[in-house]
């Protein structure tokens, strides 16, 4: 099962990801996503698709 990461580096903090997750895997934390639970995730690829910097990968 693949999880999602989130490149920090990348990542400008807009919460898109933690809006669009229908399971909750994101928080921020800061200015910037952090990936809480991603056993929860189901790859419905939301957050790839909201993220404006492409910052989300599934690994
Ligand atoms: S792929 Fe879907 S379920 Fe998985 S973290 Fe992204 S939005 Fe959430
Ligand atoms: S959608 Fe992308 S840029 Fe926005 S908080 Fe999530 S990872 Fe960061």
């Amino acid at each position: 099962m693949a999880k999602p990461v989130v490149d920090e580096a990348t990542c400008v903090g807009c919460g898109a990801c933690v809006d669009a997750c229908p399971v909750d895997v994101f928080e921020m934390s800061g200015d910037k996503a952090k990936v809480v639970n991603p056993d929860a995730c189901v790859e419905c690829g939301a957050c790839i698709d909201a993220c404006p910097v492409d910052a989300i990968k599934l690994a």
